[in-house]
């Protein structure tokens, strides 16, 4: 059998399954003790009254035979793409339905975005990065070369115009270090991409926690990005929907052949996502769905802002939690031992930030996916933990 050798070239994916055996083997341990999860990837509150409206009136149009729907279109409902394209059109960008692509979420695209692309590629990824950048490019046999993002650039890595490259992934706000990038540093980016003649991948999955004007949430708020920029994103952080699943990817038509190779690419390898997810999409877009799309995003916001003012508070050296979900502390030791004694003393969760990249060890991701009760509880026990 002549299987893809590439697969040797990727790690076990074992980051949070060693987070759960840890954990289960501590509770097994200790029963007793309550241990909170800031671990969490997931959103932890239900979809918005407005989603679950939509969804419940889309099945019953479908069981109904005038109103029954087969295969829909391979770029998404119309309904949905405008929808779409008038969410930008709202934050002062342009774009055509034809270059919104709907699709089951912002994971699938990144990897199969890559089809378009030669395996020649160099590809450029920031360390620490989600993972899903690397894997999916290595197992495809693509050279990879590392931005270093550390806390002497606040883990916002700008270009070194003396490297060339094909591809570059940005993910603004950033999973796991929740640092966004300002519009100059977008700028430089996007010059640079037009420079080499690159494409950026642009990850805006977590666009809806910036509060702040100034902060850019779309890649095309950068003039040319139109040239240079894919843009990803997702409704699972913006309205909850890591499991009913829909996301969409902007291919403008500016990037050449791209958008009509991406139409290509989908319409063979993928038939669209069901008629009530996307009109559970569309309501999102519609002001009653928006307002409590909001309301659910800013208690995770609020979680993240007290989080982050207990950082502050107690001098540690961290980023992201006030237009992110994460925050990414500096732990100042082996982020696995970390782990093992916030677990141990604090009976508090997060991420070991070596699981992230080789820039990640020293450093440790909270996340804002728990309730108000539980996150501040969190903060108590971190208090004692460092004041010990
Ligand atoms: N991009 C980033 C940076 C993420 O953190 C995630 C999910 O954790 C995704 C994409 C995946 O989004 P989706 O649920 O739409 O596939």
């Amino acid at each position: 059998m002549k299987i893809n050798r590439h697969f040797d070239e990727i790690q076990d994916s074992y980051l949070f399954a060693e987070v759960e055996n840890r954990v289960a083997a501590y509770k097994k341990k200790y029963p007793e003790k309550s241990v909170i999860k800031l671990g969490i990837g997931d959103v932890t509150l239900p979809l918005p009254p407005a989603v679950v409206d939509a969804g419940v009136r889309a099945v019953r149009e479908l069981g109904q035979s005038d109103t029954f729907r087969g295969y829909g279109p391979y770029r998404g409902y119309s309904f949905l793409t405008r929808a779409i394209a008038e969410y930008y059109a709202r934050r002062g960008i342009a774009l055509s339905e034809d270059e919104v692509f709907v699709s089951d979420g912002a994971k699938s695209d990144i990897g199969n975005i890559l089809d378009l692309f030669d395996s020649d590629c160099t590809v450029l990824v920031p360390d620490p990065v989600y993972p899903v950048y690397v894997d999916t490019n290595l197992m495809q046999g693509r050279k990879i070369v590392y931005a270093d993002a550390t806390e002497a650039n606040g883990f916002l890595p700008l270009p070194d115009e003396s490297r060339r490259v094909d591809l570059i992934y940005i993910c603004s706000p950033n999973n796991p270090t929740g640092a966004v990038y300002d519009r100059a540093g977008l700028k430089a980016w996007v010059d640079y991409a037009l420079d080499c003649g690159a494409v950026i991948l642009f990850d805006a999955a977590y666009e809806f926690f910036v509060g702040d004007a100034r902060l850019p949430r779309s890649v095309y708020e950068i003039e040319g990005a139109e040239r240079c920029a894919v843009e990803f994103c997702s409704l699972s952080k913006t309205a909850g929907f890591t499991g009913t699943r829909c996301g969409y990817t902007i291919v403008p038509h500016a990037l050449g052949n791209l958008n009509k190779m991406w139409l290509r690419r989908q319409s063979t390898k993928f038939n669209g996502v069901s008629y009530a997810v996307q009109r559970m999409a569309e309501a999102v877009f519609g002001e009653e769905g928006m307002a409590q799309c909001a309301q659910n995003v800013a208690v995770y916001k609020q979680n993240a802002a007290l989080i982050s003012d207990t950082l502050t508070d107690m001098h540690i050296y961290h980023t992201g939690g006030i237009n992110a979900p994460y925050i990414w502390l500096k732990c100042g030791m082996d982020s696995w031992e970390f782990f093992d004694r916030l677990l141990a003393k604090a009976n508090v969760v997060g991420t070991p930030g070596a699981g992230f990249g080789r820039n990640g060890e020293g450093f440790f991701r909270l996340t804002a996916f728990n309730d108000c009760q539980s996150t501040a509880e969190a903060m108590r026990r971190f208090r004692r933990f460092f004041s010990a």
